[in-house]
């Protein structure tokens, strides 16, 4: 047996489709390329051992030249796109070579050239997508010259870029990486160089990252900018943006092979607009993604997503991953939510029509790049006709943001006429069968479909004729798919027919012939059908240019009605929910009347949730000091805040009684202690750095939650930090609004000697022999801790609960501790399960090893090595 290859590294002499292959393989490194043979897309060598892999296909081989064998696995053409779709998932890349001349006519090798790629970025295949989320591509330019960030739906034609100054650093980008999250991201330079980010991208954000792609950020891009967005582009004074975006339009002209001419309105942000949120900020606050499954449930974007399209979907959850700072616009938003938070049957007879809207940016976006067929258009079609209902509805709207879009809402008439009239209501998959086309659309295919059906009424004529020339009156016209059209006659009278019948085919009792007449026939039906075909597509793609031209306007209008369905949306929320709107104005202070948490409050079941207040504010009130036990409720408080106001700032209504908000530029939270095994950071040194971040980057408008700061290190050291960064936050360099929740009692004496801190606490109440969590933050610090009540809460023994008491009492009182009661027992042998069962050796240098150990000191990643390494002791 030759020797089977998996690398083309080890290639001597090739056979010349091997050469072909490894010329096109050439090109398109960094890709899975798949290689048509026959009736199967092949892979080779490298690519076959991944694709086998991650498709679960068996790995072959095939001769390759100089008596080797390349590894291979195939996939059927006619499955292609399943495969396609899986390896784009799983984050690769993929390009398609095809068979460009016919093997029948080829001369030698038949020609094959790249005919598609597809990469997560720039995927626009709907089974490859979420409906509901965008997939974006980002491209980043990192020089001298600055930071640029662009990122494009190419799905929905969305196009958005912004820079970063130097100074603001990783950070800045990170944060904004983090908001888009792109399944695929660009890069000018190696990202060997940059190992924080390109960490980030494939551990947090999941990206396929493209990287040393220089040749992308070209300065040539230019006219493709132009071509693309006209004047907008000189909007772009930044070069690093410019050439973020250039890089962009170059990849998708790469990819899509066809000019990206269908990206819609280019979008210039920085940072004066949009409220700014870290990584760990959105990922604490569960804004679109839960912490612990990441999954929607469970999130803010869970609670108020009850859009009807997939359009307002996408929209939602960009508004809630981007809310706004100016008042202005907010209170727009929220005057639009008022609309059709007033009207009952408005938001009933518009969430009717929405439902029936399908898809329109991603259904355009298939006819643009090629790919839709006539079920897609007439899904266009399909929505199109209920566009005058919702412009009609929208006239019981007052708000100057909905009457704006009433009045702009362009409801595509001609292109609902031409489509609904030439269009049949159910065509087929394919678009090179017949019967997309409507009757009574073309004259021309409605005469080729007679002639076509018409095949009935002339082979009874003839069969009449027939019978009266020969006098053979059981003579039959008939057709079959195999021998096309015939006349049939019974055996026995086979001698009556006469000369000019040709014999076709001999059956049991009868005889089958065709004549010349019915040979012209046949031609002009079956060609009639083939004619019907070429007709048909003609027109489909008439049809479909047609789409393409008038893409852009349709965008516009599914924008709107995205906004529009966002607006309901919210509203809908509001009400069933029992929302108010807020006020939002630049005071800078934070009032809220009996807020609740949107998502506790919805999983709340075995009591109602407690309501709350909260009124911080510049001067007296900017840092509320917390505390109050475990369990008390003080992390679902403060996230409560911190999610009414990015509520508020999205436009949306808020779970209060009432608010009075100033808007916020930054939300800041130092939420729980969650370990970071893989960077195998401790939980200390992280928690410090997302504070350095915190009190590096936070102005007097920001709103920051620190959760137990210090916590991670010993008590007098975590005590002082906390403290001392309590402190920093409240002085002139910060005074932002500030929720700090400790269990170190003795910050609570801040409130004396500082202006601006106010103590509070969650109430609990003794009950008996335990305690019973009242919900309720109230002024003032706890006078105790409740930390054993806790203890006991969970099943910690009476005995150890009970000393732990003597040993508070004692410490309150400053005494030394009082002896135990019940004598400690021997060390030996019985201190331990584990210990006791220590009789052999290997048991015993585990026990030994953990003795010495201080837990306090080892991060939780060296703690995994050392089990590891006990487990391995202990065989
Ligand atoms: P802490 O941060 O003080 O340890 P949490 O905020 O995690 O406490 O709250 C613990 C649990 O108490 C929550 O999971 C929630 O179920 C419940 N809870 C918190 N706040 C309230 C409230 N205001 N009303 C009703 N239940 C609440």
């Amino acid at each position: 047996m030759s020797e089977i290859l998996s690398s083309r590294g080890e290639l001597t002499t090739v056979t010349p489709m091997m050469q072909q292959y490894l010329d096109v393989k050439e090109q398109y490194n960094g890709y899975i390329l798949m290689y048509r043979l026959g009736d199967f897309f092949e892979c080779f060598f490298e690519d076959a051992v991944t694709a086998s892999r991650a498709l679960e296909l068996t790995l072959t081989a095939r001769d390759c030249g100089g008596g080797k064998r390349a590894a291979m696995c195939g996939v059927p053409f006619h499955k292609a796109d399943v495969y396609i779709g899986k390896l784009v998932e799983m984050g690769y890349k993929v390009a398609v070579c095809e068979q460009v001349e016919n093997p029948a006519e080829a001369t030698g090798i038949v020609r094959r050239e790249v005919v598609r790629v597809v990469t997560p970025g720039t995927v626009t295949d709907d089974t490859c997508l979420s409906d509901r989320r965008h997939n974006y591509l980002a491209a980043i330019f990192l020089g001298a010259e600055g930071t640029g960030v662009a990122f494009a739906d190419i799905s929905t034609g969305e196009v958005a870029v912004t820079s970063i100054q130097s100074e603001d650093g990783n950070e800045k980008l990170l944060a904004e990486l983090g908001a888009y999250a792109p399944s695929e991201v660009l890069l000018n330079v190696s990202k060997s160089s940059l190992k924080t980010l390109a960490g980030f991208l494939t551990d947090t954000v999941g990206a396929t990252v493209t990287d040393a792609r220089a040749d992308l950020f070209d300065g040539e891009n230019d006219t493709l900018l132009h071509e693309c967005f006209g004047n907008t582009a000189e909007l772009l004074s930044e070069t690093a943006s410019r050439l973020a975006v250039g890089a962009l339009l170059a990849y998708i002209k790469e990819t899509q092979m066809c000019a990206p001419t269908f990206l819609r309105d280019l979008k210039v942000y920085s940072d004066g607009q949009y409220m700014e949120m870290d990584v760990s900020t959105r990922r604490n606050l569960e804004l679109i993604e839960s912490m612990r499954t990441k999954e929607k449930k469970g999130t803010l974007l869970w609670v108020l997503d009850k859009t009807e399209t997939s359009m307002g979907g996408r929209l939602l959850r960009s508004y809630i991953t981007k809310p706004l700072l100016s008042a202005v616009e907010i209170s727009h938003r929220q005057a639009a939510v008022t609309d059709f938070f007033r009207d009952y049957a408005l938001r009933e007879d518009m969430r009717e029509v929405l439902s029936h809207i399908a898809d329109l940016e991603r259904l355009t976006a298939k006819a643009v790049y090629g790919s839709a067929n006539a079920k897609e258009l007439r899904a266009i079609c399909d929505s199109l006709v209920y566009l005058p209902r919702v412009k009609e509805l929208l006239l019981h709207t007052q708000s100057p943001r909905m009457e704006e879009i009433a009045e702009t809402l362009d409801t595509l008439d001609d292109l609902y006429g031409l489509l609904s009239r030439a269009l049949v209501d159910n065509p087929p998959l394919t678009v090179r069968e017949a019967g997309m086309i409507r009757e009574g659309y073309d004259e021309e295919v409605d005469y080729l479909r007679t002639i076509r059906a018409g095949g009935e009424g002339w082979m009874k004529d003839i069969e009449e004729r027939e019978r009266e020339e020969t006098g053979i009156k059981t003579l039959r016209v008939g057709h079959n798919r195999v021998f096309g059209y015939y006349i049939e006659v019974t055996r026995s009278l086979t001698t009556q027919v006469p000369n000019r019948y040709i014999r076709k085919q001999t059956l049991t009792g009868s005889e089958r012939y065709i004549t010349e007449e019915l040979k012209d026939m046949e031609a002009t039906v079956l060609g009639a059908q083939d004619k019907l075909c070429a007709l048909e597509y003609e027109i489909f793609t008439m049809l479909k240019d047609t789409v393409v031209t008038a893409a852009p306007r349709i965008q516009r209008t599914a924008s709107l009605i995205a906004e529009t369905d966002v607006y309901l949306s919210l509203a809908t929320v509001a009400v069933e929910n029992r929302y108010v709107c807020p006020e939002i104005d630049l005071s800078g202070d934070l009032h809220i009347k009996e807020g609740r948490h949107p998502v506790v409050e919805r999983f709340v079941t075995d009591a109602l949730f407690v309501p709350n207040d909260t009124d911080l504010n510049l001067s007296d009130c900017r840092l509320m000091l917390i505390t109050g036990p475990n369990m008390a409720g003080k992390s679902t408080y403060m996230r409560q805040v911190a999610l009414i106001t990015v509520m508020a700032q999205i436009g949306s209504y808020v779970p209060a009684e009432s608010a009075r908000l100033g808007v916020v530029d930054k939300v800041f939270t130092r939420v729980g202690a969650s370990d970071d095994l893989a960077s195998g950071q401790s939980t200390f040194m992280l928690e410090m750095t997302e504070v350095a971040h915190i009190l590096k980057t936070a102005t007097s408008r920001s709103l920051i939650i620190y959760d137990e700061v210090g916590r991670g290190t010993s008590t007098y050291d975590g005590m002082s930090i906390a403290r001392a960064v309590a402190e920093y936050t409240l002085s002139k360099k910060i005074g932002a609004k500030t929720l700090f929740a400790t269990h170190y009692h003795e910050l609570t004496s801040m409130e004396e000697e500082f202006e601006g801190v106010k103590n509070y606490n969650v109430a609990a109440k003794k009950k008996g022999d335990g305690i019973v969590f009242l919900r309720r933050i109230v002024r003032g610090a706890t006078d105790d801790s409740y930390g054993i009540d806790v203890a006991k809460l969970a099943g910690v023994p009476k005995e150890v609960t009970r000393r732990a008491h003597e040993i508070l009492a004692a410490i309150e009182a400053d005494e030394t501790l009082p002896k135990a009661r019940t004598a400690p027992l021997p060390a030996q042998p019985k201190e331990a399960d584990l210990f006791t069962a220590a009789v052999d050796s290997a048991s015993l240098e585990v026990a030994e090893k953990l003795r010495a150990l201080d837990p306090g000191t080892v991060t939780p990643i060296e703690a995994l090595n050392l089990i590891y390494e006990y487990k391995k002791i202990l065989g």
